[in-house]
Order: structure tokens, then C-alpha cells, then sequence
């Protein structure tokens, strides 16, 4: 044994401590000692506690042994502590041994010093495993007990023997509730028992299983786990338990879901934004002349029908604006507008044309509901919910709408996950109607998705809703109990400060003072009818095919001109095209862009290029008035 022992020894007589020194080393230790005799340079050395023992004597001159084993304990030190004395009777050494002397050794028999320090560092050395094994196994147990992760703990059996805090919080079962059942008490509709025979057979044989489990909480709703689960083995390598670290991931599910489902709407808004432009154009031909028509000389029954053909093709319109909206493809007028407003003016006509048995109310506060957006196309947004909501309701209830300002900030409880952190109008729309299936809510954005029956519902009014909330920027969110009700939660970017609400007037035709109009349209037909609505409207119109045709009149005699009017998608040279040409030649006649579809982003573009107004399609023969009214008194 050539272990260096660091000793401070409490001893007045140094030839006593020699001895002392000398019988350890020859049990075999080699000594670096200090020898100290009064309280004072005792308690000095104890501040800076480098040794390994204390060796004390018992009666010193100013100093008694227990008093010094006294305030050696307050320091809680963990050094053993053995009194050598030449005189200590047996009531003396029982008392300083309750007052915590590791051992005493008789200065008369000193050869036992050596056994007696050897089993004191023993005794110390295994004090500190144990102090350290305990100290790994609470963090161990503090670092299940505490851990974001459930963790549940099997026999062999899979009986549940132990579940930690997190399997309380997500499942709702405690431990007491659950032990000794099998973990597939969670089981949920989407895991089915094949699943689980193969997580047996792969965590018997020794194997990690990882996967993803449909749960059943105690209340009955589901959630979503990815889980982890081995085998723990003793030291033998036989499997004693069975270890599952699980972590809910409903939300993450959810999210990716919604993700999958704005995809989904995303290519089918593009597939049906093609057919819509398209359809646009043939609409803008039929609707033009069915216009025309009805305004003519005809025979009564001859009015009729075109009346029909016009109310028909509007019809029609509406149903491609349904669509467009849908694929986010609208035209939007956007301005500032007040939400509460707007529904107040809508509630009058609500309440005049719901059932009597649908008890109607807006619920709002004193805050302003200030929004950037298209007025025209929030009122159809409402429209549609409120016929929803309606036809859920065939015995009648309550129609509860809601309006709030909402403050989303970063990791606010209440906050819904998709809607980012910002200022919100938050819309609600409640109905205590028939609900909607959990299995259906996926679909309901989808266009021409209905349960209704044919002739009452198209399936666009949502998928409308959906493309009008995602166009000004904003989110929806439904909440459904079959049989109880369905809300619909719309949360639109605020604006800051009042607003006041456009109110568009409808005004009579205005027609033209004999102007002349260049009209450039590469399809005959539409640009037949555009030129005979503007004989009507008594301006006199002039044919261009193309971008090119166009031109070439221009350069000889833009002057005669009042303004173009000039269809955007056109073969060869666009509608922009023809712009930006006839910027580079200073050729100044104001400009009229024809489009189903122009996105915000352009307009702002083309409207620096100069483009004076722009007429949507399918054209109508009032927008078409008022549309060269108003840019012929600007212009
Ligand atoms: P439509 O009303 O023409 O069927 P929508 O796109 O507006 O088309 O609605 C699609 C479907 O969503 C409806 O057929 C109906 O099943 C369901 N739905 C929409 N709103 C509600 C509501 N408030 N309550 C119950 N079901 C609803």
C-alpha cells in the first residue's frame, strides 16, 4: 500500500504525533501531516479541507476533544475522524462515537491505528458510491418524472408498471388507473391489432420497434403518437421490461394535413382557373349580346327570351366568378373598409329573408374591424356562410355572428397554430344546425363538394369562401359537433385606425359623345360584340386583331384616339406588351386593359406603366359605361 494519507492531527505533544505518524507508516501509508493544537489554527486548517482523516487526540490544554469533534461536524466534511487518546474511559468513547467520531484508538495500543484507518477509508470510499449511485438514480428519476417525452414501462408481459407525469397529461390516465393493463387500453381507430402483433413480435425478439399510434384518450378524444419501444435487459441479457419513449404529435399531424390539403386546393384552383378563363371568354360574347339584344325593338315573347339568355348567362358568370374565386384568379378592388359596417347593413336584409324560426344576432365590441379588402367579395364570403349555416338548420335555431379583434403574439396559449402572430379581424359564424361528419371536414374546401341535395347546393360556396380568405391574406378554421352546430372562425389581417365602408351606387348608363375607341382583341367574336356595345353606348369603335395591327395604327394617327381598349392575352403581343411598345414611343393614348384575371401584383405594375382603368371579364355592357365614362373624364 503506498497511498499518500493527508493527515491533520490535533495533538499537543509533537512526539505524540510522531508516533502516531510512524504506526501509519509502517501499516503502509505514506503520511504528508500537519500538526495543529489549538481551536483557532484547527478550525484555519478545516477552511481549506484537503485531508483525508483527522486524527485527534482527546484532552488537549485549551481545547477539549468533544467540543472540537463538534465543530468539526458542523462542517460536514466527509473525512473520517478518529480519536487517539492515551486516557478515555468507555462512557467518554460511546459519547464522542453518538457524536459522530468514526472510531477511537487507545494511544496505549496503537499497532490497532493501522486496521482502524484502513476500514475508516473504507467505510468513507463506499459511503461515497453509495451517495453517488443514489445521486444518478434520483436524476434518473427526476429526468423521467420530468421528461417532455411520455415514457411508460412494461413486464415482460406488457402489463404497464410504470407510466411518468407526460402519459398522465396527454393520456388522462394516472399511474394508479393504469397499472397492470396493457398499453393497448390507448388503442385508437388507426392502429390496428396486426400492427400491434408485429410490435410484439419485433420487441420480444430483442428489436427496437418505432412507430406511429392512433390514440384513444380517457375523455375519448384521439391523438397522434410516435413511439419508440425496446427491450430492457438485466445484466444477464434477459429481458426483464419493456420501455416506450412516446411523443404526441397530433398537432404536428394536423399541421401537415392542412399543408396536404392547401396543395390538393392549390393544383385544382389552377386546373379550374383554366376552364374558368376560357368559359370567360365564350360568357363575354353571349352575355354582350343577350344586353344587346334585350335592349332592342323585339316582340314581347322575343324580350323575354333574351332576357332569359342574359339572366341565364349571369347566371353562368356567377358561377366562374365562384370559380375564379376559388383559384384565388379574382380581381380584387381592395380598399379600406369596416367589417362591422358591413354586416350591420347586410343584417337588415338577413333578417328579412331568413326563416322566422332562426334566431339571428351580431355580437361585436366597441373596437374598429378596419380591413383591407374587396367589400364586394366580403359580402359574398358572408353571404355564403350565412346560406350555409341556414340549411343546417331546416327546424330552425340560433345564427350567432362574431365579430373580434384578436391580438396574436408569439406563443400565446389560445393561439391557433396557422394563423401567424399579428393584428386580426377574427369572423365567427355559429349555427346550432346539423353539424358536419369529423371525416367530411377534410373535403369541404374542395370545389363541387356537397352533401346537399342536386339543385340545392353546387359544392362552391366554401371552396369560394376558401379562395376569398386565402386572396386577402387571411385563414379559416372550422369546428364541428354532428348534431349540435358548426362555427366557422375567418381571421382577416386588421387594419389599423377607422375606417369608413365604400358604398358603391349603382348608376344609370352613361353613354359617349361619338369618342373614338380602339379596340384590340385578337377572338372575332368578342370583338365584334365589344364594337357593336360600343355603337350602342355611342361611341364610335375602330378594329384592331392584334398587338401589331394595333400599332400600326397608332403610329399614323394616335391622335384620333380617345382610348384603347385592349384584351390582355393575345398571341403574339400581350395586352402589356402593346403598353410597354407604345411607352417606347411616346405614343400617349389612355389605356383600357381587358382581363378575366389580373393579379395584384401586376396591377400595380401595369398601373405604373400607365394603364388608366381595366374591365374584368365576362364583360358587362353597365361596366363597360361606366368603365369609359370614368376614364374618359379622368383621362
Ligand atoms: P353547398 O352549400 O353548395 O353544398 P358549400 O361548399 O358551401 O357547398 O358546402 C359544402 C358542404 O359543407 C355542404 O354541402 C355541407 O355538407 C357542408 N357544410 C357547410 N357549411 C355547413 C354548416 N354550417 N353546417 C353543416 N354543414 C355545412
Amino acid at each position: 500500500m503506498s497511498t499518500t494519507l493527508r493527515l491533520l492531527i490535533l495533538e499537543d505533544e509533537p512526539l505524540d504525533a510522531e508516533l502516531v505518524v510512524h504506526m501509519l507508516e509502517e501499516a503502509g501509508y505514506r503520511c504528508q501531516w500537519e500538526r495543529v493544537e489549538t481551536e483557532e489554527t484547527f478550525l484555519n486548517r478545516l477552511n481549506e479541507p484537503t485531508y483525508d482523516l483527522v486524527l485527534a487526540d482527546y484532552r488537549l490544554p485549551a481545547f477539549d476533544g468533544l467540543t472540537a469533534l463538534k465543530l468539526f461536524n458542523k462542517r460536514s466534511l466527509n473525512i473520517p475522524y478518529i480519536i487517539v487518546s492515551g486516557t478515555l474511559g468507555e462512557e467518554l468513547a460511546i459519547e464522542s462515537l453518538k457524536a459522530g467520531a468514526t472510531d477511537y484508538v487507545l494511544k496505549q495500543r496503537l499497532e490497532r491505528l493501522g486496521p482502524v484507518v484502513q476500514r475508516a477509508l473504507r467505510e468513507k470510499e463506499e459511503q461515497e458510491r453509495r451517495r453517488q449511485a443514489e445521486d444518478d438514480l434520483r436524476k434518473l428519476s427526476q429526468a423521467v418524472k420530468q421528461s417532455p417525452a411520455s415514457i411508460v414501462i412494461t413486464d415482460r408481459d406488457g402489463a404497464i408498471e410504470y407510466v411518468n407525469p407526460k402519459f398522465t397529461e396527454v393520456t388522462g390516465y394516472t399511474l394508479d388507473e393504469v397499472v397492470g393493463e396493457n398499453p393497448r387500453v390507448l388503442k385508437g381507430d388507426h392502429t390496428t391489432a396486426e400492427e400491434y402483433e408485429r410490435l410484439w413480435q419485433t420487441i420480444t425478439a430483442g428489436n427496437e420497434w418505432r412507430g406511429e399510434f392512433h390514440n384513444k384518450r380517457k375523455d375519448g378524444t384521439f391523438f397522434w403518437e410516435s413511439a419508440s419501444i425496446s427491450a430492457i435487459k438485466n445484466a444477464e441479457g434477459v429481458i426483464t421490461h419493456f420501455l416506450a419513449v412516446k411523443e404526441d404529435i397530433t398537432e404536428r399531424k394536423r399541421i401537415e394535413e392542412q399543408a396536404r390539403q392547401q396543395e390538393r386546393l392549390a393544383s385544382i384552383g389552377q386546373l379550374a382557373a383554366g376552364i374558368a378563363h376560357d368559359f370567360n371568354n365564350i360568357l363575354a360574347v353571349i352575355s354582350l349580346y343577350s344586353d344587346l339584344l334585350a335592349g332592342q325593338a323585339l316582340s314581347a315573347d322575343g324580350r323575354r327570351q333574351a332576357q332569359v339568355i342574359s339572366q341565364q348567362s349571369k347566371r353562368a358568370a356567377d358561377l366562374i366568378q365562384q370559380i375564379l374565386d376559388f383559384s384565388r384568379r379574382a380581381v380584387l378592388e381592395r380598399a379600406s373598409m369596416e367589417m362591422s359596417y358591413l354586416i350591420k347593413e347586410l343584417m337588415k336584409m338577413w333578417q328579412r329573408t331568413l326563416p322566422d324560426n332562426i334566431r339571428l344576432s351580431f355580437d361585436y365590441g366597441s373596437d374598429t374591424y378596419g380591413l383591407y379588402a374587396d367589400s364586394t367579395r366580403m359580402q359574398q364570403m358572408l353571404m355564403n356562410l350565412i346560406i350555409n349555416a341556414r340549411d343546417a338548420m331546416p327546424d330552425g335555431g340560433e345564427l350567432k355572428i362574431g365579430l373580434e379583434r384578436r391580438r396574436i403574439e408569439e406563443c400565446s396559449d389560445d393561439a391557433p397554430l396557422s394563423v401567424p402572430v399579428g393584428e386580426w379581424v377574427r369572423l365567427t359564424v355559429t349555427d346550432t344546425g346539423v353539424g358536419i361528419e369529423p371525416a367530411l371536414i377534410p373535403h369541404l374546401y374542395e370545389p363541387f363538394f356537397t352533401t346537399k341535395s342536386p339543385g340545392k347546393g353546387t359544392g362552391l360556396g366554401l371552396a369560394q369562401i376558401y379562395g376569398i380568405v386565402k386572396q386577402h391574406e387571411g385563414h379559416i378554421e372550422v369546428e364541428s359537433i354532428v348534431g349540435q352546430g358548426t362555427t366557422f372562425t375567418i381571421y382577416l389581417p386588421a387594419l389599423s385606425g377607422s375606417t369608413g365602408l365604400e358604398n358603391r351606387i349603382e348608376t344609370e348608363t352613361i353613354l359617349g359623345n361619338q369618342e373614338t375607341i380602339l379596340v384590340v382583341e385578337d377572338n372575332e367574336t368578342t370583338r365584334q360584340a365589344l364594337l357593336d356595345s360600343l355603337d350602342v353606348l355611342n361611341y364610335e369603335g375602330v378594329a384592331a386583331a392584334n398587338g401589331r395591327e394595333a400599332l400600326e395604327i397608332l403610329v399614323k394617327r394616335s391622335d384620333e384616339f380617345a382610348l384603347i381598349l385592349c384584351d390582355q392575352s393575345m398571341p403574339e403581343m400581350s395586352g402589356e406588351a402593346l403598353l410597354a411598345t407604345l411607352n417606347e414611343q411616346k405614343i400617349a393614348v389612355p389605356f383600357v386593359l381587358v382581363s378575366s384575371y389580373v393579379p395584384e401584383a401586376d396591377m400595380i405594375r401595369l398601373r405604373k406603366m400607365g394603364m388608366v382603368n381595366w374591365l374584368s371579364k365576362p364583360l358587362k355592357l353597365q361596366a363597360l359605361s361606366d368603365m369609359l365614362a370614368e376614364s374618359l373624364r379622368n383621362g
